[in-house]
């Protein structure tokens, strides 16, 4: 049930409660799966995604490619999907790109992670 109230949304506190991933080097060392950047993409705004990207190193040409996504859930998914595939991100890199755009909470990125290793089947 613990696992189910941190994923309300709203609910953007600065700190988790335990096992914090983004402070766990074996967890910064990970490569995001399609399903993590999916889920990435649905904790930042378009804005910062964007700033993400930029970061990142993204190309304008690359932006360019996905002006024709109209939806805005898919076009942040392409845009770190791209970004994924463009720099082989692990999650310490986009860690450190969110902490350069000065985008606030990192701790939005632990939810993802917490999410994955909470899986009930
Ligand atoms: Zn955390």
């Amino acid at each position: 049930m613990q696992t189910i109230t941190a994923w309300f949304p709203g609910k953007d506190e600065d700190m988790c409660e335990q096992e914090c991933p983004v402070t766990n080097a074996e967890f910064l060392k990970e490569q995001p799966t399609d399903l993590d950047l999916r889920r990435l993409s649905l904790l930042y705004t378009k804005k910062e995604i964007r700033e993400f990207a930029q970061q990142l190193g993204l190309s304008s040409d690359a932006f360019h490619n996905l002006l024709h996504i109209e939806k805005t859930e898919t076009w942040k998914f392409e845009v770190i999907r791209k970004c994924q595939n463009s720099f082989a991100l692990t999650f310490r890199h986009i860690k450190e790109a969110f902490e350069r755009a000065n985008i606030p909470n990192i701790h939005r990125l632990c939810k993802v992670h917490f999410d994955e290793s909470k899986t009930y089947i």
